[in-house]
Formats: C-alpha cells, sequence, structure tokens
C-alpha cells in the first residue's frame, strides 16, 4: 500500500504490486497486482529443499561389479566410472550376456543378494526424517526392486529394459539426461536441490543442483570436476547436505 501521490513502483514483489494512486487517496493495489503479490508473498521467501541420490556406489554397492564377480565374466567390471558414454556401456553389457547366456533371473538372483552399503539405510532414513529425498538412478526398474525394499521403498526414478522370454534385448532410456532434467524440474517447482553422486553420469545433475557434491567418487572423477566438494563417509555427506540447506 502507498501514500498519496507517491508512484508506486517499489516493492518487495518486484514491481508487481503497481498500483494507481489518486489525489487525495490512499493507492488500491489492482486485483491483479494483488494476486501476483500474493502469489509471490506465498513462494518467493519459501526455501524447501529435496536431495537427490545417485544409487549405485552412493547408497548400494555397484550391481554390474556384482555380476562381474558372480559369473567370473571380468569384462562386466566396467561401470560409469569407467566410461562416461552410458550408450556405449549397457550396448557393450547386453552383448557380454547374449554371448555368455545370461538371462534377467540370473542377474536378479545375484542382486537379491546384494545389500546396500553399510551405514546406507541409516543415513537415508536419517536424511528422509527432515527432508525429501528423491533417488536417480541409471539402473532399471527390473534391478532395482530388491534394493528398494532394503531401502526402505524411496522414491526411485530410472530406466526399464525391455525383456523377451527372460532375456534382455534392449534397454529403455525413459529421457535422455533424466537425472539433470529432474534437477532442473524441482527448481522450477521452487525447491532448492542438493544432489550427490559419484560417477561421470553425475556430474550433470551435480552441476544442475544448487549444490552438488561428489561421494565415494574415484580419483580420476575428482580430478576431472574439482568444483564439487568430495566426502566419502556418510557423516561427512549429511554436514555438506545440512550446511548446503541451511
Ligand atoms: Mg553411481
Amino acid at each position: 500500500m502507498h501514500e498519496v501521490g507517491t508512484t508506486s513502483t517499489s516493492s518487495p514483489n518486484n514491481g508487481f504490486s503497481r498500483s494507481l494512486t489518486l489525489p487525495g487517496k490512499v493507492a488500491v493495489p489492482s486485483p491483479m497486482a494483488r494476486q501476483i503479490a500474493r502469489e509471490l508473498g506465498h513462494c518467493v521467501p519459501v526455501k524447501q529443499s529435496i536431495v537427490t541420490l545417485d544409487l549405485e556406489g552412493v547408497l548400494v554397492p555397484e550391481i554390474w561389479i556384482a555380476v562381474a564377480e558372480k559369473t567370473g565374466i571380468a569384462e562386466l567390471r566396467r561401470t560409469t566410472r569407467d566410461e562416461p558414454d552410458y550408450d556405449k556401456l549397457m550396448r557393450g553389457r547386453l552383448k557380454i550376456l547374449e554371448a555368455h547366456g545370461l538371462k534377467l533371473s540370473d542377474i536378479q538372483e545375484v542382486i537379491g543378494n546384494l545389500q546396500p552399503l553399510p551405514g546406507g539405510r541409516d543415513f537415508l532414513d536419517a536424511l528422509r526424517e527432515w527432508t525429501q529425498v528423491l533417488i536417480l538412478s541409471d539402473t532399471f526398474e527390473q534391478f532395482a526392486q530388491p534394493l528398494m525394499r532394503q531401502l526402505g521403498w524411496p522414491t526411485l526414478l530410472c530406466h526399464r529394459l525391455e525383456v523377451v522370454q527372460d532375456r534382455i534385448v534392449d534397454y529403455r532410456i525413459r529421457i535422455p539426461e533424466q537425472k539433470q532434467k529432474t534437477v532442473a524440474a524441482l527448481k522450477q517447482l521452487n525447491y532448492f536441490v542438493v544432489a550427490a553422486g559419484d560417477s561421470f553420469n553425475d556430474t550433470a545433475m551435480l552441476g544442475e543442483a544448487h549444490a552438488g557434491f561428489l561421494f565415494h567418487a574415484p580419483e580420476n572423477i575428482r580430478r576431472q570436476f574439482p568444483q564439487f566438494k568430495a566426502v566419502d563417509s556418510y557423516g561427512d555427506l549429511t554436514k555438506l547436505i545440512r550446511q548446503a540447506v541451511s
């Protein structure tokens, strides 16, 4: 509200509350200005946070390394930490599975025996007590279920395999760069986003987030992306997330 005779363009609402004044009258904002001011008044100061976490290497072991160890197929040890081109990596994995006659159920059996990294479940539970958490992973729905059960069913956004009679014939990326795009969408929703991951496929997400951290990242990734603080314990990661949010 503005006093008589003032030109009412300045306001905490970036000029949206511009109102008309008449000599000798108290200014009354237009209905539209009032509505916009009301909306901005509700949303601008809010800093609700959400944390987006990578899955493999952050909360659970690398699935493909476990499969490599169980099957003795060394080529399956390559992960996003070694190969930045995800399509190249996945095409290679599918060829290897085909060559060795490995089916979806074989891999699911291995995954069924995996457990979250020590402390991973406690870290996630504690985080979810005070902020929203989304797991953003380039794994597949068919692989993730046993691990999500052990993590208390957090929300997971990932991809899907194409399976014909237990044979993995292809994979479907729901949308390219889903991690980065999810963070961008959350920012559009006025969330303050903190992200953490360990691999090449996380760095676009970390860069998009208001604050991005490397967790359990190998030396080559730390060196290549020095702009992201790197830590190795859940305690240190929790501290960084808390600092970023406060
Ligand atoms: Mg990872």
